[in-house]
């Protein structure tokens, strides 16, 4: 058998290819929605005075943090070092590790990854603060230090300001390695819930939990630079609260069929951007037409896909490889396109190799996702 009869997998999609021509299942952007969306993201921040800082485990993939510190945002945040490594790489140089940070080997990549750029971490315990100033000190490198406290999502985070004040003291024990930069208040829970009138109740019932921290670090005689949280479905409310001069939304760039569920007013209401490509597979049974994207291009922990642009067509059932397309309204044609709206953005990306960017449906860029699978 001759080895160069072998098969390689051709790309997915070619710079120029009219959306017909992809292959499927990918995950592509409409350019022009994506950014429609930063740009009011940037523009809502500006007018508050609020530094944006968007989150990168949304997406994972370079040229989107590039684009958004181009229109003004300060750096970005990632959860995870090792989902760091390719935006430090690919030339992003502020990073925040929105999340804590533990073992000997994160904490010396953490170290490491702070002599190339400026980073911060989340800490919410005094121990935990002394192994990260003695991977600093064998690294010879410097990290900025923020302490979670716990808002109302009741992950991480310590409960208030006496813990906060006791960690400090470990902090300033380190002035060569480590310097206190603020608090991060993050509220998962808020983003989600569809009213926008109880969100809004539940973001400031956060920020309130935030001030009193604040005032009593000032009481104590302890500045605190930043403050830091918010998310897609509560950064209006942090925006114009007073409280918070740093904003972290990811997924705002994007809109999943989750954060499109949520009501808003007028004042922040971003629009879909990201979608999965899919090609109908199979019409054996009239009443249904299978597409070939399943939850292997897209995650429905958050709830299904939404199919655009065709009225009354759902996607009603998914298995690995697989959805079935069901509704009252004329079903697609075996194998035509359909363009899916992820239930949740951040797990789909995961799942992708690249980013198939189109501009009035006509391949325009392709963005590999580079730190798809990084989650050490
Ligand atoms: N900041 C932190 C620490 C988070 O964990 C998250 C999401 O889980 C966000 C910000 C906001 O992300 P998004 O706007 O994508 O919901
Ligand atoms: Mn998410």
């Amino acid at each position: 058998m001759s080895t160069d009869s072998f098969p390689t997998l051709p790309p997915a999609a070619r710079v120029g290819d009219p959306l017909e021509r992809i292959d499927t299942p990918a995950l592509v952007l409409d350019l022009d929605a994506f950014e429609r969306n930063l740009d009011l993201m940037q523009a809502k921040a500006r007018a508050a005075g609020v530094a944006l800082r968007p989150h990168a485990k949304a997406h994972k993939t370079p040229q989107v943090a590039l684009a958004q510190i181009a229109r003004g945002a300060v750096g970005i945040c990632c959860q995870k070092v090792s989902e760091a490594l390719p935006f430090l790489e690919a030339g992003v140089t502020d990073i925040h590790i929105s999340n804590e940070v533990v073992g000997a080997a994160k904490l010396a990549l953490l170290a490491q990854a702070a002599r190339v750029g400026r980073f911060s971490v989340c800490v919410d315990d005094a121990g935990q603060v002394a192994e990260l100033a003695a991977a600093c000190a064998a690294q010879g490198s410097r990290v900025d230090v923020f302490v979670e406290i716990n808002v109302g999502q009741d992950r991480c985070g310590v409960a208030g300001a006496p813990e906060v004040l006791s960690i400090l003291q470990v902090i300033s024990a380190h002035p060569q390695q480590l310097a206190f930069k603020g608090l991060q208040a993050y509220q998962g829970r808020v983003q989600h819930i569809r009213s926008r009138e109880e969100r809004r109740a539940a973001a400031l019932a956060a920020s309130a939990r935030t001030a009193a921290v604040v005032a009593a670090l000032q009481a104590a005689g302890i500045a605190c630079p930043v403050v830091t949280g918010g998310g897609s479905g509560s950064v209006e409310f942090e925006l114009a609260g007073g409280i918070y001069n740093e904003v972290q939304p990811g997924s705002s760039a994007f809109m999943d069929a989750d954060y499109g569920a949520n009501e808003y007013g007028d004042a922040l209401r971003f629009e879909h951007s990201l979608f999965v490509l899919a090609s109908v597979m199979s019409r054996v049974d009239e009443r249904q037409a299978i597409v070939d994207a399943g939850l292997k291009s897209m995650s429905a922990e958050s709830g299904l896909p939404r199919v655009w642009g065709r009225q009354g067509v759902e996607y009603a059932v998914i298995s690995d490889e697989h959805g079935n397309l069901r509704g009252g309204a004329p079903l697609p044609q075996l194998g035509e396109r359909v363009l899916l709206v992820p239930g949740h953005c951040d797990p789909t990306f995961n799942l992708h190799d690249e980013l198939v960017c189109l501009r009035g449906g006509v391949v325009e860029a392709i963005w590999p996702v580079a730190a798809r699978g990084l989650s050490r």
